[in-house]
């Protein structure tokens, strides 16, 4: 029993054979799939955290042939990772990155610990990174829930609707085969991106009909209706115009300012808001602030000596450190 949830041996047992033995003919073929290497199973699992993969796929690719070991992540200055990292946004993930890598080689000799607690312990590494390095790169039986994981395992043991991520997690680590934690990972994932989505699951082709809770939920089309309606609705927040939005513009201008360029405060601010003026200055420093913290762009006073026009004023770059 799981959260009060009903999962037998032998459901578990059917769960398990049934999508496992859909994958051996369904698996996605991915390049980070192709490697146990820590580094890059972390490089990818930290893009792949808010970008589509189809996105991600060339970055990662063009990323590894840059920074190919741990060692060169680590050893770059990180306004060069911050602008290596365009055009997949969430510039925050590629200096935690950064970190993490500095980390990994600083506290252990470059070879990222296998432990999940010490990789937990890495600045810069979340507990779903710490997890999917633990089962991808090192074949260990940790639970690593991702949001296809946790729609699948949701709709399988509890049916439609919004499941409680302590009973998503219990029902996960129920679910899992010790002995094939990978593969099964890579399952859930793959099911959920493909058969079971968020708006439109195919129940009719998909390998757990059989076992799944929610299948005869999902067979009428009344309940399908109240699902798009429902725990998958779409964020419909704007996101042009938001503080994510400018942060992003902040950081894409100071990368076509090119290698060293720097930009004065209100330089900036005309290439990141149209129609800026001198009363937005207040916003704009606000802005520049908060990602002076996230170690994304430095600020600096140039000293007065009135031979330049730039002399006194705040100037603005990526980090060169
Ligand atoms: S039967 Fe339907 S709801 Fe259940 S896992 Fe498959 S696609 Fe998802």
């Amino acid at each position: 029993m799981t959260a009060g949830i009903a999962l037998t041996a032998a459901r578990v047992a059917q769960v398990q054979a049934a999508l496992l033995a859909w994958f051996a003919v369904h698996q996605r073929d991915m390049p980070w799939r192709r490697t146990r290497d820590p580094y890059l199973v972390l490089v990818s699992e930290v893009m792949l955290q808010q970008t589509q993969v189809s996105r991600v796929l060339p970055k990662y690719e063009e990323f590894r042939k840059r920074f190919p070991t741990v060692r060169d992540l680590a050893e770059a200055p990180v306004g060069e990772v911050i602008r290596a990292w365009a055009p997949l946004g969430y510039n925050l993930r590629a200096v935690r990155l950064h970190r993490a890598a500095q980390a990994i080689v600083e506290r252990h000799g470059g070879e990222a610990p296998k432990d999940l607690a010490a990789l937990r312990a890495l600045p810069g590494i979340g507990e779903y990174s710490a997890a999917a390095m633990a089962c991808f790169a090192f074949d260990q039986p940790v639970v690593v829930v991702d949001t296809n994981v946790r729609r699948v395992v949701g709709r399988v043991v509890v049916g439609d609707g919004a499941v409680a991520a302590r009973t998503i997690h219990d029902a996960a680590q129920r679910l899992l085969p010790r002995d094939s934690a990978r593969d099964w990972h890579l399952a859930l994932m793959d099911l959920g991106a493909t058969v079971c989505t968020a708006r439109n699951p195919a129940c009719r082709e998909c390998p757990l009909r059989m076992v799944c809770t929610a299948t005869p939920t999902f067979l009428s089309p009344k309940s399908r209706l109240a699902e798009s309606r429902g725990a998958y609705r779409v964020n419909a927040k704007p996101f042009i115009g938001s503080r994510r939005y400018f942060r992003g513009r902040v950081v894409q201008a100071l990368r076509d300012a090119g290698p060293g360029g720097v930009l004065r405060l209100s330089a900036l601010g005309r290439a990141v808001k149209p129609g800026f003026t001198e009363s937005d200055l207040p916003w704009l420093a606000g802005l520049v602030e908060e990602l002076v913290r996230d170690g994304l762009v430095e600020l600096q006073t140039v000293p007065w000596t009135g031979d330049s026009e730039a002399t006194g004023a705040s100037i603005v770059r990526l980090p060169r450190a």
